[in-house]
């Protein structure tokens, strides 16, 4: 098996960092002050193990969402829940389902286990083909919503009627959720085969730290908390994590400068004549092109590396023919935006 990718993380600063969907905002200041007290003047509860069942983030997330907190199970970042449904639902004659193109992690995961993978596409209107999905075979389904590295967004209703039909556990994908206009909680809290993964690393800005959990059927969050490692979450990160989530007027606010700033992105970037895809999470995929360069593979290395050359990095995904020609940049404050834009006007105006 080969490992992850995961997107470039230069250690050396004065890069304007577009490449990982960051969030470019600290996190909220209660955050700080929960990490500060979890931590105390000494350190010294850092000698203690921390909840095994990490029941502060459980018990905040089940507030925020009015969701049971007997039906939360946390992880080590949801890339740890992503890992631990695949464990247990997943293996030799037990298909891995994915939306193609979607997280790249998902099928690393499945070859650990010797899952086979099946790919659902995409098509070219970046539509959701549900009845593809339903009749998949797959044990348990990955549905990235909104769509990375894409950024479109699928109807609630669309995966409502699909969990209907579909016989194996839907995993939806939530980790742009925050920037989006609707979500799956209300279905993960009536269906017995719908899960809901949510990362605390883009919307609340907690990249760094490592916190993630999942909206479950009681049956699902029982077999998890037996797979999972006893002390999935460190002290420091739940108690970080259960303060992000108490404050909603921050992840409002938040979210609300984050999406101000994607709407410009691709007002300027479609006057600019880039094509994008309507943005639903904090990235915008968008195809570079200029009088003298059509959108393309090669085009979009091009601008690429001319981005890089400004120490703007943003990411390529060549692999797929529905993002081959775009680059895929996050949003991020209104001066790494001008940045972007100000570089990407200087590569259009090249010859
Ligand atoms: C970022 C991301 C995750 C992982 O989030 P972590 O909590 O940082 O592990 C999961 N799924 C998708 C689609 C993501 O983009």
């Amino acid at each position: 098996m080969s490992a992850y990718v995961p997107g470039e993380q230069p250690q050396d600063g004065g890069w304007v960092k577009l490449n990982t969907n960051e969030n470019p905002y600290p996190p909220s200041p209660a955050v700080v002050r929960a990490v500060r007290e979890a931590l105390g003047d000494d350190g010294s509860s850092l000698r203690l193990y921390p909840s095994p069942d990490s029941s502060p983030l459980r018990a905040a997330a089940a507030e925020a969402h009015a969701f049971p907190s007997s039906r939360v199970v946390a992880g080590n970042g949801s890339d740890d829940l992503l890992n631990l449904l695949i464990r247990a639902y997943a293996g030799p004659g037990r298909p891995v389902g994915m939306l193609d193109p979607s997280y790249s992690l998902y099928p690393v995961l499945a070859a650990a286990q010797d899952a086979p993978v099946v790919r659902v596409p995409i098509g070219p209107d970046f539509r959701l083909d549900a009845a593809a999905v339903a009749a998949s075979g797959a044990a348990l389904f990955f549905l990235t919503n909104p769509n990375a590295p894409l950024g479109a967004g699928f109807p609630a209703a669309e995966i409502a009627s699909l969990a209907s039909r579909f016989p194996g556990l839907l995993v939806v994908d939530e980790a742009y959720a925050a920037f989006a206009e609707e979500d799956c909680i209300a279905l993960a809290k009536e269906m017995p085969n719908v899960v809901v993964t949510r990362t605390l690393s883009k919307g609340h800005a907690l990249a760094g730290l490592r916190a993630g959990y999942a909206l479950c059927p009681a049956e699902v969050a029982d077999v998890l908390h037996r797979v999972r490692d006893s002390y999935n979450l460190d002290r420091l990160a739940q108690a970080a994590a259960a303060a992000a989530l108490r404050d909603a007027g921050w992840l409002a606010h938040n979210v609300g400068l984050i999406k101000r700033t994607r709407t410009r992105m691709l007002h300027e970037l479609t006057a600019m004549g880039w094509r994008c895809v309507t943005p639903c999470g904090n990235f915008v995929l968008t195809e570079p092109a200029s009088a003298r360069r059509a959108a393309s593979r090669e085009t979009s290395a091009h601008a690429f590396e001319h981005l890089r050359s400004r120490r703007i990095l943003v990411r390529r995904f060549p692999g797929h023919p529905l993002t081959e020609k775009g680059l895929r940049v996050s949003v991020g404050t209104d001066a790494e935006a001008d940045a972007f834009l100000a570089a990407a006007r200087e590569w259009t105006a090249l010859d």
